[in-house]
């Protein structure tokens, strides 16, 4: 059993012979000594557990194994969250970060990250600020609101909301409007979780302003009215308007919040899009408190954004869940930027990145996709058929859900594909997926969509399609 002196294992060099190599010079001076050890033990320990499989590499020279040494170190040092181009369709992607940020903004958030400021600080005064003013007077004018304050995001605002006007106390809210937004947002859970008691009034599809009259008593902490922005009832429906839930409220002394969702500061029917609500629409309508998202249709960075009367957000500031909810520098650095390219409507559209996607012509989105088509057959060399097609993108993350936008890609059908395998065209995508620049479109009928609607820099996205290293084998 024993005899096996001469077997390729006990040729295996060992950690220090491999550490005093020319190779590792370079190794070290970019990784540091610790990981290049930790990384040759690890390769050296794949290869001993290959030996004598049919996995057993040919090539097992000194030169080649630091060659996997550097590879997996340049692997295991790639940070875990990277740029992909988001090609699905949805211009505002929950999964792939949502709104990308305007250069005014990322320069701000720069500068901010960099070093001191004046975050909380007056330096009129010379004393301590708060950090709320740095967006105040621009959410104000923006919205018409009399006060602002910003947060987390609008699932927090929403919470803290709750939780400031009426905790312990009921909250009538539409069962038309009891949304869950992916990723375990449900109205009812927040309600429960900021200490209020979700007072459900009318049905799934018609809500009169008599069933929030005979729901408001002397238990009611705040009425709420959700934005249903992720999905749309038809057919026999009734809501009561926000004027007059708003005179309601006013009546019998009781709040009235309303959560748009996403929310935008401008007119979309200009660029083509229905219209979706706004702010300063129900800040119009008398809403005591407004919450939105700062990235979602806004185009800016994750935040929730509180606009309303004075007094409200006041008692909102006041509330200790505030302090583990608010924003950082670098948050209000982009969203002040943001907002401040709002100032400038006539050229919003071409500075601000989702506001650009969402009104590209589709004529320039199809003669992209015809350009692409040419690079990318000769990426796929003929295992793919690449085909220029119509199709439809979507705003996304919650907001005006039922609105297809024409848009123009490639849809990609692997030339072997089996009958109702789909083994082949599983590959085909993870491929795109494992290119440097991962590539995520959708599949749809058996084919590989990619819709150019949200790919600006088409250099760098045919540039990296020789490395598809597609093949009858699974990718990696
Ligand atoms: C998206 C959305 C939220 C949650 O906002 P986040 O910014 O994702 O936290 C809350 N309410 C409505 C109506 C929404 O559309």
């Amino acid at each position: 059993m024993t005899k096996q002196n001469t077997s390729p294992r006990a040729s295996l060099p060992s950690v220090d012979r491999l550490l005093c190599r020319e190779e590792a010079d370079a190794l070290i001076a970019a990784y540091g000594r610790p990981a290049l050890a930790d990384a040759i033990r690890g390769v050296l320990a794949n290869l001993r557990a290959a030996l004598g499989t049919k996995d057993t590499p040919n090539d097992m020279t000194e030169t080649s194994i630091m060659n996997r040494v550097s590879n997996r170190l340049t692997e295991e040092s790639r940070p875990s969250l990277r740029p992909v181009f988001n090609l699905t369709g949805t211009v505002l992607h929950t999964n792939l970060g949502r709104a990308a940020l305007p250069a005014e903004a990322i320069e701000a958030v720069a500068i901010a990250a960099r070093g001191a400021s004046n975050l909380e600080y007056d330096l009129a005064g010379g004393r301590r600020g708060d950090r709320d003013a740095h967006l105040e007077e621009q959410l104000c004018r923006l919205t018409g609101a009399e006060a602002a304050t910003v947060v987390n995001n609008n699932a927090a605002a929403v919470l803290l909301v709750l939780n400031s006007l009426a905790l312990r106390k009921e909250v009538p809210t539409s069962r038309g409007e009891l949304i869950e937004i992916g990723g375990s947002f449900r109205m009812p859970d927040i309600m429960a979780r900021s200490g209020c008691r979700l007072r459900e009034v009318g049905t799934t599809n018609r809500t009169h302003l008599s069933d929030y009259e005979a729901a408001i008593g002397p238990k009611t902490g705040l009425v709420m009215k959700v934005h249903t922005s992720n999905y749309a009832i038809e057919g026999f429906t009734a809501t009561v308007p926000e004027s007059e839930l708003a005179r309601l409220c006013h009546d019998r002394g009781v709040p009235f919040a309303v959560d748009l969702g996403s929310g935008t500061l401008i007119d979309l029917r200009k660029f083509g899009l229905p219209h979706e609500p706004t702010p300063a629409e129900s800040l119009a309508s008398s809403a005591d408190v407004v919450t939105f998202s700062g990235d979602k249709l806004l185009g800016g960075p994750q935040a929730g954004i509180i606009v309303g009367r004075a007094s409200i957000v006041k008692k909102i500031k006041r509330n200790p869940m505030k302090r583990a909810l608010r924003v950082d520098k670098m948050t209000i650095a982009a969203l002040s930027a943001v907002l401040n390219l709002y100032a400038d409507p006539d050229h919003l559209v071409e500075r601000l990145p989702t506001l650009r996607a969402l009104a590209r012509p589709v004529e320039e989105i199809r003669k992209m996709a015809e350009r692409l088509r040419v690079s990318l057959a000769v990426g796929l060399n003929s295992l793919a058929s690449v085909e220029v097609i119509n199709c439809d993108s979507q705003v996304g993350s919650g907001a005006l859900p039922t609105q297809r936008i024409p848009s123009a890609g490639l849809a990609i059908r692997p030339a072997t594909e089996r009958r109702g395998s789909g083994t082949a065209l599983q590959r085909l995508a993870a491929a795109f997926r494992s290119l440097p620049i991962p590539v995520i479109g959708r599949l749809q009928e058996g084919a590989l969509i990619l819709d150019f609607r949200c790919l600006e820099d088409e250099a760098a996205f045919a540039a990296q399609l020789s490395a598809l290293a597609l093949s009858e084998t699974p990718a990696r």
